[in-house]
């Protein structure tokens, strides 16, 4: 069956509760972008994603290319009285800790880089095993955790506390953007759209039908 076979696959006549007032009823059969929504409460049931699954994929692999960009290069350079420092995002971290703000430093190195780093992976991993139907370990686990660790991941906070660092800054020293901002300022823009293109619940029923298949 193909990609764009599947993801208009019949939903018609299977039950499901309601995870907002537990009322039991049949979902109706689904196209793409559609979106089923419990007759008692409106609460959202499934939503079927209008690019399938390969436009989130897409979008992450692209984050997963900026996520590099932006750790790899560097984030932006200072002038201070003759000085010249270029510092990356790691750079920025470990520069905190040695300056005694071990807890600062613990912050932004997690939400700025490992929690985005594992958020990009383990969609993607996830994505991966469902399109192609991989089988691979740890899927259901990956999924269950990726909605724990979205709250976590706040690249936008980040970017906000690098505009207020320019505008304080902006009379003692001279600053210059560096590439890595640039990807940075892409990469806020990917994971919003990959994360609002990544279904959950759409994917929880796919692992279901699969292993369902499986068993057969
Ligand atoms: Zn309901």
């Amino acid at each position: 069956m193909s990609e764009s076979e599947r993801a208009g696959e019949k939903t018609g006549g299977e039950p499901v509760a309601c995870h907002e007032c537990d009322a039991l009823q049949c979902l109706p059969l689904l196209g793409r972008g559609q979106i089923a929504r419990c007759h008692v409460c409106h609460a959202k049931l499934l939503r079927v994603p209008r690019g399938g699954l390969d436009r989130p994929i897409a979008l992450f692999s692209a984050a997963l290319i900026l996520l590099l960009v932006a750790n790899s290069l560097p984030f932006m350079t200072l002038d201070i009285q003759g000085r010249r420092a270029i510092t990356t995002i790691f750079g920025a971290s470990q520069a905190l800790y040695e300056a005694g703000m071990g807890g600062l430093a613990l912050a932004v190195f997690l939400t700025s880089i490992a929690v985005p780093a594992l958020l990009i992976l383990s969609s993607l991993y996830v994505l991966l095993d469902i399109r192609f139907a991989l089988s691979l370990p740890g899927v259901r686990v990956a999924l269950s955790w990726i909605s724990h660790l979205q709250p976590w991941g706040m690249l936008d906070v980040f970017m906000l506390g690098v505009l207020v660092a320019f505008v304080k800054l902006g009379d003692t020293a001279r600053m210059h953007v560096g590439v890595a901002l640039i990807a940075y300022a892409g990469l806020i823009v990917l994971s919003a759209a990959a994360s609002a293109a990544f279904e959950p619940g759409y994917l929880w029923r796919r692992l279901r039908r699969q292993r369902a298949r499986r068993a057969r």
